[in-house]
């Protein structure tokens, strides 16, 4: 078992060798990315691999996003501190953590009960309150607490889920959502002033597919009806 002291210097060494030499160069996000513990997010049997630059899994056949990623999506965001930020798919909790220290409130948004209840106990017992999450299709965004100054998908969609470019701020919202097939996706990044999508493609990213009514869909289970011909 490692140390809090050794977990913080890999985690300043992270920020360093990961993050700084690979460009991302907004101090508040610097300064949340040394503070928060990454490791009390991921399971325990992979906690001592938490500063990894890597994914890791975190159950239901789903991942924490490589710290780069977590980084690189957030700066995307240009938060100032007092924005409404949505977030999809919360997983274990991570990125929503990120997000509470830049932003003014975050609404996250999860499909598996179980995940998001991880993630909660995680995010109450560092303290986090300005948050709530939700259970749910993310790809149909939260109509009720819209619009978002700020929207966040942490999963592959196969296009901009139409929902979320309708949620967004019409004077200076921005959405960062990686879209493509379910094994390869590129970052975009939309912007959106007076009311119109500005849509800009950035780098190759591979997420976990976001499942739902504007996301991919279900496959059907095996072992149902026979095929019709052989
Ligand atoms: N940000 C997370 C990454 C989790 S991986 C973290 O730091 O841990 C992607 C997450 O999106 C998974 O938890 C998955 O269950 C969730 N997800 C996929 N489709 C979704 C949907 N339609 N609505 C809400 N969450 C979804």
């Amino acid at each position: 078992m490692l140390t809090e002291k050794q977990f913080a210097d890999l985690r300043h060494k992270m920020v360093k060798d990961q993050l700084i030499a690979r460009g991302i160069d907004d101090t508040r996000l610097l300064d949340a990315l040394r503070l928060i513990p990454r490791h009390r997010f991921v399971p325990p049997e992979f906690r001592r691999h938490a500063y990894q630059d890597a994914p890791l899994p975190i159950g239901q056949n789903q991942t924490i996003s490589q710290p780069f990623i977590v980084a690189l999506m957030t700066q995307m965001l240009e938060l100032r501190g007092d924005e409404r930020v949505l977030e999809i798919g919360t997983g274990c909790g991570y990125q929503t953590a990120v997000l509470c220290e830049m932003a003014d409130y975050v609404y996250s948004l999860e499909r598996f009960p179980l995940l998001a209840d991880i993630a909660g106990r995680n995010l109450q017992k560092l303290g986090y309150d300005n948050l709530d999450i939700h259970i749910g299709d993310g790809s149909q965004g939260l109509p009720d607490m819209s619009p978002f100054d700020a929207i966040i998908v942490t999963a592959a969609a196969p296009s901009i889920p139409g929902p979320l470019a309708s949620q967004m701020s019409e004077n200076g919202g921005r959405l960062v959502v990686p879209v493509g097939t379910a094994k390869s996706q590129y970052l975009y990044i939309v912007r959106r002033f007076d009311g119109r999508h500005q849509v800009e493609r950035t780098i190759p990213v591979r997420f976990v597919p976001l499942m739902g009514r504007y996301g991919f869909k279900e496959k059907p289970k095996r072992g149902g009806s026979p095929p019709a011909s052989v």
